[in-house]
C-alpha cells in the first residue's frame, strides 16, 4: 500500500506543474479568462473583424463532444460485460435487487422530469449553442421502439449510438458469458478468464482515453464561454443558472426519496443513515465517481450504518457500477432544458423516450467523472436533440456531476438498506 502511494507520489511529482492544479480549480482559471477575453472582445457587440476568431474559440468544446460521442457506446459495451463477469449476485438477491434499481432509477427520471416541466428552466433567459444542428425532434413511435430495438447486425449500436440496442446486445453477451463462466467454473475450466481479462485491459483503456478527453474540458469551457460572452453578453448564462437550480432542487427530492424508503422499507433510522453515509457522501462529492467511492461506502454500510455484508456489497459493488439514479435524473432534466431553450415541445410519448433511454445511459454510465456527460449524447440522439448544446452544459458539468455523484452514493447506499430488510442485524451475524 506505501509503496503505491510513493509511487503515485513520484508519478504526481513528475507530472508538468499545470497537470498537478486540480480539474475544478482548471476550469474555475478557464471560466475567469474566458469571461475576460468574451468582454474585450465586444460582450454581445463583437466587432466585425473578429468574426472568424470567435467561430474558432468553439473548436475545441466541438472534438471534445465528438470524442464523447465515439467513446460513449463502448463504454457501456465494456461496462456492462465487466461488471456482470466480475461480480457475483445470488438468484433471489438479484431479481430484488433489479426491481429496486429499476424502480429508483424511474422514480428519479420522472421526478427530473417534472422538476423540468415545472421549473421550465429553459426559458429563463436565452441560450444558442453554435453549429449547424437540425432541431426537430423525433416522433414517438412505441412499435418503431420495438422493431428498432433488435439491431440488424451486431456492431451497429456501436456505430449508430443507439443505446437501446446496444444495451440488448450487450446485456445479451454478458448474459451468455457469464453462463459460461459459470458452466466452466464447474467444471474446473478457466478458458474463461482469456474474455474477463481482455474485457477488463478494454474497459481500462476506454476509461484511460476517457481522461485524455477530460483534461482538455477546461480549454472547451475556455473556448465556449468566451465565444458566448463575446457574441451574447451574460444573458445566456441566466437560463444555464436557472438549469443548475432545477438540478439541484431535482436531487434534492430525490435524496427525499430516498430517506422515505429507507425509513419506510428497512430498519435502519435515516438519521444514522444520512450520519453513517457522510463520510462516503463527501468522498463521492470530492472524488467525482462512485467506483472510486466504494470503498468508503462498503465500509460505512456495513460498519457505521451495521447492515449485514451481503447486502452492503451488493449494493455498493454493483449499485457503483449499475446504479445512478443522480445521472439518470441529470440526463433527463438537460433533455428536457435543451427542448425548452429551442422552444420544442417534447410531447409525452418523446418524454417516455427520455426516460426509458435515460436509465438505458445511466446503466451504462460506468461510475466515473463525466461519465453521464459522455451517456447523455445518446440520450439527446434518441429524441432528435442537437449535441452541441451539450458543450454549454459542460461550463456546469463540473459541478453538477460532484452534486449527482453524491446521489448515485446514497442511491447504492438506500438499495442495500432495502435488501437488509426491517430485521436489524444480529450479535451472531455480526
Ligand atoms: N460521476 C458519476 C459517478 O461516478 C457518473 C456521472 O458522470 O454521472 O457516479
Amino acid at each position: 500500500m506505501n509503496e503505491t502511494d510513493s509511487i503515485d507520489n513520484l508519478e504526481a511529482k513528475s507530472r508538468p506543474w499545470w497537470k498537478r492544479i486540480p480539474l475544478t480549480l482548471q476550469i474555475v482559471i478557464a471560466l475567469i479568462l474566458a469571461v475576460v477575453l468574451g468582454v474585450a472582445l465586444g460582450a454581445g457587440n463583437p466587432s466585425p473583424a473578429n468574426k472568424t476568431f470567435i467561430e474558432t474559440l468553439a473548436i475545441p468544446a466541438e472534438l471534445i463532444l465528438k470524442a464523447l460521442r465515439a467513446l460513449a457506446t463502448p463504454l457501456i459495451l465494456m461496462a456492462v460485460l465487466h461488471t456482470f463477469l466480475t461480480t457475483n449476485i445470488p438468484g433471489t438477491a438479484g431479481r430484488r435487487l433489479a426491481v429496486l434499481l429499476f424502480t429508483n432509477t424511474t422514480v428519479a427520471i420522472v421526478i427530473g422530469l417534472f422538476v423540468a416541466n415545472v421549473l421550465r428552466p429553459g426559458t429563463w433567459g436565452s441560450l444558442t449553442a453554435s453549429g449547424s444542428g437540425q432541431t426537430a425532434t423525433k416522433n414517438f413511435d412505441p412499435w418503431g421502439l420495438l422493431k428498432d430495438a433488435v439491431p440488424e447486425a451486431v456492431l451497429q449500436p456501436l456505430v449508430n449510438n443507439n443505446v437501446i440496442q446496444l444495451i440488448v446486445i450487450a446485456l445479451s453477451f454478458a448474459i451468455v458469458l457469464r453462463a459460461i463462466k459459470s458452466e466452466q467454473l464447474a467444471q474446473g475450466k478457466r478458458g474463461y478468464q482469456a474474455i474477463e481479462d481482455i474485457v477488463g485491459i478494454l474497459f481500462e483503456s476506454i476509461i484511460r482515453i476517457l481522461h485524455w478527453v477530460i483534461a482538455l474540458v477546461p480549454l472547451a469551457v475556455f473556448g465556449i464561454v468566451g465565444k458566448t460572452v463575446a457574441e451574447k453578453g451574460f444573458e445566456p448564462f441566466k437560463s444555464l443558472g436557472a438549469f443548475v437550480i432545477a438540478v439541484l432542487v431535482g436531487l434534492t427530492l430525490q435524496a427525499c426519496y430516498y430517506l422515505t424508503r429507507v425509513k419506510f422499507g428497512s430498519w435502519v433510522n435515516p438519521i444514522n443513515f444520512l450520519r453513517g453515509g457522510s463520510d462516503a457522501f463527501l468522498t463521492a462529492f470530492s472524488t467525482d465517481s462512485s467506483v472510486a467511492t466504494m470503498p468508503i461506502t462498503f465500509e460505512a454500510l456495513q460498519h457505521k450504518i451495521g447492515l449485514r455484508e451481503s447486502s452492503a456489497s451488493l449494493g455498493a459493488l454493483v449499485g457503483s457500477n449499475f446504479n445512478n439514479d443522480g445521472t439518470a435524473l441529470y440526463e433527463a432534466t438537460s433533455a428536457l432544458f435543451i427542448s425548452q431553450v429551442l422552444g420544442l415541445h417534447l410531447n409525452i410519448g418523446q418524454q417516455f423516450v427520455v426516460i426509458l433511454t435515460s436509465i438505458f445511459a445511466s446503466v451504462g454510465a460506468a461510475g466515473i467523472p463525466e461519465a453521464g456527460l459522455v451517456t447523455m449524447t445518446l440520450v439527446f440522439t434518441s429524441v432528435g436533440l442537437p449535441t452541441q448544446y451539450i458543450a454549454l452544459l459542460i461550463t456546469v458539468d463540473w459541478f453538477l456531476d460532484r452534486c449527482r455523484t453524491v446521489i448515485n452514493v446514497m442511491g447504492d447506499m438506500t438499495v442495500s438498506a432495502l435488501l437488509d430488510g426491517k430485521k436489524p442485524r444480529s450479535v451472531d451475524e455480526a
